[in-house]
């Protein structure tokens, strides 16, 4: 059986005070899901030092929404893989989509971070998805699959086992447009297939997370599917018993 997980992407909200009271609230609530469901939450960097604590004590990973692509030294305003990986942080949200087409992440850059978050001992969680005007056009499963072919197959297969992908098609962020669980089962069953060309019989363990719009009416339905191991939470993610109440659909 595959690792089932549910990851927060808090995304720049909170004050450091208020994702102190959000990370006690999801700890306080996390026995109504099953144990065996991994949360993991993504929080600025403003927050790891005040949150990492009461997320150990509960048994919540902490992710990063992003990290430098660079070792370390003159780049200012950025926050290396080492300075994350000291706090004790254990993943680090990579291509998320807000990235790439805000910031300008590439495939060039991002194989440069993932490098660096394996080198520090933490594991990406690695965001693949299309566009609505390439859904439109058909063209989901081969943006997919370069985005894939792009970063991915650069992994040794060591790095590999600790992937975790997060499909988030871009017209379900934060839209309140949800795919539907047969949309998110077809894509993520092409996935888990395009892993299997490269990394073979690993793929099968490999965790792929559905993001977009995943709330808890629509999270057991997702979840249900069998390509499906979990999702990544936006909006949801901010209010405990929502983001507690997705991880009750396993
Ligand atoms: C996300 O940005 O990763 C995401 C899935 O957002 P939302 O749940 O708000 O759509």
């Amino acid at each position: 059986m595959r690792r089932q997980i549910v990851a927060g992407n808090w995304k720049m909200n909170t004050t450091p005070a208020q994702g102190v009271e959000l990370i006690k609230n999801v700890a306080a609530q996390k026995k109504q899901a099953k144990e065996s469901v991994e949360l993991i939450t993504g929080v600025p960097y403003t927050h790891i030092c005040c949150v990492s604590e009461i997320a150990k004590e509960n048994g919540i990973a902490i992710a990063a929404q992003n990290c430098a692509d660079k070792a370390s030294g003159a780049f200012t305003g950025e926050i290396s893989a080492e300075m994350l990986a000291s706090l004790g942080v254990q993943y680090v949200i990579l291509g998320h989509s807000e990235r790439r087409e805000y910031y300008g992440e590439t495939s060039k850059t991002l194989n440069d971070k993932i490098k660096l978050v394996y080198d520090n001992n933490m594991a990406p969680i690695f965001c693949i998805g299309e566009k609505l005007e390439e859904r439109e056009a058909e063209k989901h499963f081969d943006v997919c699959r370069a985005q894939i072919e792009e970063v991915v197959f650069n992994l040794t297969a060591a790095q590999f086992e600790k992937l975790i992908v997060a499909y988030e098609p871009v017209w379900a962020i934060g839209t309140g447009k949800t795919a539907s669980a047969e949309q998110a089962e077809e894509i993520h069953e092409f996935i888990r297939k395009v892993l299997a060309e490269k990394f073979g019989a690993a793929a099968e363990k490999t965790p792929i997370l559905y993001g977009g719009s995943c709330k808890p009416s629509n999270a057991e339905e997702i979840f249900s599917k069998a390509n499906v191991d979990g999702g990544l939470i936006g909006g949801a993610a901010l209010v405990a018993e929502d983001f507690v109440g997705i991880a009750k659909a396993f």
